[in-house]
């Protein structure tokens, strides 16, 4: 297993929980900022404007949070409602409704002016279109990785961390991997790298980038309106673009990011990760005009990597040359929801079974 961040620690989970001898190897801590999983929270939702294809997936991955925190003993996915809003005939609105129609999902749709009556955080133009689901909410993202991790280690997983892959290979059926301090065989080998994947697979370059990104908490003026229970978390297409965010939770405030921010693809190992104050400008202007009780004080600023794939859809299949290495990659910055169901997809490609329908997110797919 390399990488535990968001999806290696869940695979490193299913392959424990299967029986599995399983090493996880990462290159900084169990739990750091470098790559893709860090933050505090991540939007959870099922209205999915992306593709209605993921809604199967996200019904068993809500199955496996709960799961997980039944396991863990500890509250992991808070509900709050999802809003995903923006203009008639947008994006956003249109795939959040054709999502929540095709499946049956509960949903209602409302204008601007009552979204604000009912949550009063919101301030979006009165003709906007806007989407509440009750089942979105929200994950605690560092909690998620160290209870997939606790979970493994309870049940015989080796874990060592500060330990980079520095190179890998595949001779008759087995794996080698070389690290920073030794040389590991296996049968099988499961490469999770985020931000990093095109760096340890030749074959995804181009196909999986690391864009930089900046997440943003400000000071509420009303902390009463973007409090857990009266501010859903959201997705809204805007005139300045998309932007996500969340109620005020382990930090005093009101926390949201733009939806590939600067448009900076960058080298994860090189890229400038002190948010600047363009940064702050950008984010800063979207909440004085739509959430303008949200837009206090700043409290925090932090850089984070999304890896988008060409068409914005996640990468789950067998390496093209090697059968025995399976790949996650290219979660295009709305993965993490995922990681308990895409733990499960990669043990199920380790262990050749085919319990899920993966076909729409096949490496293949971009040979056509
Ligand atoms: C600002 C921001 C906001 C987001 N918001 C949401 C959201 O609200 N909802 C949502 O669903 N998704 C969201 N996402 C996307 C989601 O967080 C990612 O899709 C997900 O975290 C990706 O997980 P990962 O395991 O692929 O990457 P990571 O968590 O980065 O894990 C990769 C791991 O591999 C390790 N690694 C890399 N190279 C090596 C090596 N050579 N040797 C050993 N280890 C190595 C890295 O150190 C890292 O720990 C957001 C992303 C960002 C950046």
């Amino acid at each position: 297993m390399l990488g535990l961040g968001g999806m290696g620690s869940a695979t490193l989970c299913h392959l424990a929980r299967r029986g599995l001898r399983v090493l996880g190897l990462e290159r900084f801590d169990l739990v750091h900022e470098y790559g893709s999983s860090h933050g505090l929270t991540r939007i959870i939702r099922l209205a999915y404007w992306e593709h209605p294809t993921y809604v199967a997936l996200l019904r068993r991955a809500y199955e496996l949070w709960r799961e997980l925190e039944g396991l863990a003993g500890e509250r992991l996915l808070h509900i709050t409602g999802s809003v995903d809003a923006g203009p008639e005939g947008g994006a956003i609105f249109e795939g959040a409704l054709r999502s929540s129609q095709l499946h049956g999902l509960a949903h209602e749709v409302m204008d601007g002016a009552e979204l604000h009556r009912r949550f009063p955080g919101y301030r979006l133009p009165k003709q906007f279109r806007c989407l509440f689901q009750p089942e979105g909410g929200f994950l605690l993202p560092e909690r998620c990785d160290i209870a997939h991790v606790e979970q493994a280690l309870a049940r015989g997983a080796e874990v060592r961390c500060r330990e980079p892959v520095t190179e890998w290979g595949a001779v008759n059926g087995r794996v080698w991997v070389r690290t920073a301090r030794g040389r590991y065989e296996a049968g099988r080998l499961v490469i999770c790298a985020g931000p990093w994947a095109s760096k340890l697979v030749r074959e995804l370059d181009g196909l999986a980038v690391a864009e930089r990104q900046v997440l943003a908490w400000l000071q509420p003026t009303r902390p009463e309106y973007f409090r857990p229970s009266a501010f859903p978390v959201f997705n809204l297409e805007v005139e300045e673009g998309r932007y996500y965010g969340f109620p005020s939770f382990l930090m005093p405030g009101f926390k949201f990011g733009k939806y590939h921010h600067r448009g900076e693809n960058v080298d994860p190992d090189t890229m400038r990760r002190e948010p600047q104050p363009e940064d702050e400008e950008l984010l800063r202007a979207f909440a004085r005009r739509y959430f303008p009780d949200g837009a206090g004080p700043t409290l925090m600023l932090k850089t984070c990597l999304f890896t988008n794939s060409p068409d914005r859809h996640f990468i789950l299949d067998q390496h093209p040359a090697h059968p025995e290495v399976v790949v996650a990659a290219g979660f295009s910055g709305h993965g993490y929801k995922f990681c308990s169901v895409i733990g499960e997809v990669m043990a199920d490609l380790v262990q050749g079974r085919d319990g899920h329908d993966i076909g729409f997110f096949r490496l293949g797919r971009f040979r056509q």
